[in-house]
């Protein structure tokens, strides 16, 4: 557990470990789906846990010595539960991935349509992307956003979903910075008797904040990631009304899994009580107050932002407007300490590898007590950065100004 015996017994991982260490530290994380969990998270993490197998499920194991085990895991799910008042969850699933595999494979056959939202307009691999398994198995139809206003093109859903008669219908995104409506989409799939899954693998801390209006009451399903606005351990989880409790459960053991990670299930069951504490409120709030003042401030940069701003924790930026490329912007700014992604924005003109957009997020740099008045200043500096992309000089001297600006912000686990 201790660094040091790490440091005794491997030093050449342990190396590696130092320098991302310091890299987390110097530098300005705006990538959308990354946070920093708790001291408290990464220690049940990297608890004995990780020992012991315990396939099944509490009080229903196929191994002995399951006896606390079953307490924790008991721990995690009623939190879950209470945190989003969901009727049934599985903690199992290793990642978003999995858990999204979990709901498709338990109630719908291969070869059934899904309709989805598209990739390119903000979607996820798993929403039928090609060389996904999602796409593989299954029959993908997909929505997008209108070109005038980039906001999810309601009619179009109605449309697709009265043309396809899809078995499901998903809602939830990856990038799109902007509130879903689960209700209406809700609405569509009762109208045409189609089951309704939410991904809200990206919002879900602002759900758990209240910040967001919260999928639970209107899905079948809701899927989740557990390590991006969440704040807890890299891992995914289902959540489902009672009646699907049995078909999610068998389907992610034995249907797609094997023994449960036990010490990242300790971390979910930390991480939902830190989510259930007041304080949580406080920082989703902040989340998205931060978006909205770096969204401003690189807008008054003139900076063009896809739907032109954000409701949640994310904005995405076409950088073609100012001359560069989305792989040009991310590698300046990697350059200068800032790390981010570059991404596709709707009705790109450019390819996946070198698109038109950068995403950035809130979220990390939030956990690190940043606030407005350091919003404004991150925004000033991805300015001055995306404006001398190729002064490898000037990128120096910023990167030299954030690592010290950034090393007086506290990194939890790291200090
Ligand atoms: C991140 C994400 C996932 C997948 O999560 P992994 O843990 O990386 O497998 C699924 N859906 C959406 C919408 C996501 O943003």
């Amino acid at each position: 557990m201790s660094r040091s015996s790490l440091e005794s017994s491997d030093p050449q991982l342990w190396q590696s470990v130092q320098h991302e260490r310091t890299r987390q530290k110097e530098g300005l994380e705006l990538i959308a789906s990354e946070n920093y969990t708790s001291a408290a998270v990464l220690e049940a993490a990297g608890t004995i846990l990780t020992n012991k197998y315990a396939e099944g499920y509490p009080g229903k194991r196929y191994y002995g010595g399951c006896e606390f085990v079953d307490e924790i895991e008991n721990l995690a799910r009623d939190r879950a539960k209470q945190l989003f008042g969901a009727e049934h969850v599985n903690v199992q699933p290793h990642a978003g991935s999995q858990a999204n595999m979990a709901v498709y494979m338990s109630v719908l056959q291969p070869g059934d349509t899904i309709l989805a939202m598209d990739l390119a307009h903000g979607g996820h691999l798993t929403h039928g992307f090609g060389l996904n398994f999602s796409g593989k198995l299954f029959n993908f139809k997909h929505y997008g956003v209108r070109q005038s206003d980039h906001r999810i093109d309601f009619d179009q859903v109605v449309r697709l979903a009265k043309e396809f008669k899809p078995k499901m219908i998903v809602a939830g995104a990856s990038a799109y910075p902007r509130e879903i409506d689960h209700a209406k989409f809700a609405e569509i799939a009762r109208e045409n008797e189609a089951l309704f899954m939410v991904d809200m693998a990206h919002y879900s801390g602002l759900v758990a904040g209240g910040m967001h209006n919260s999928p639970v009451p209107h899905a079948d399903f809701v899927t989740t990631t557990t390590h991006k606005t969440l704040r807890g351990p890299r891992s995914g989880m289902v959540m489902c009304r009672e009646k699907f409790a049995k078909d999610v459960d068998k389907t992610v053991f034995p249907g797609l899994q094997g023994g449960p990670l036990m010490h990242i299930i300790a971390a979910k069951a930390v991480c939902f009580g830190e989510c259930l504490a007041p304080s949580f409120k406080d920082y989703a709030k902040q989340v998205v107050a931060n978006a909205q003042v770096l969204a401003d401030t690189l807008v008054a940069g003139g900076i063009r932002l896809v739907s032109g701003g954000t409701d949640n924790h994310l904005m995405l930026c076409d950088v073609t407007a100012i001359d560069l490329s989305g792989k040009i912007a991310e590698q300046a700014l990697d350059k200068a300490g800032i790390t981010v992604n570059k991404n596709m924005i709707p009705y790109d003109q450019r390819k996946a590898l070198d698109p038109s957009g950068i995403r950035i997020g809130t979220a990390a740099l939030t956990t690190r007590g940043m606030k407005e008045a350091e919003m404004k200043q991150v925004g000033g500096w991805i300015l001055r950065v995306l404006k001398a992309s190729s002064d490898e000089a000037a990128l120096a001297k910023i990167r030299h100004e954030i690592a010290e600006f950034a090393t007086a912000y506290n990194v939890p686990g790291i200090g």
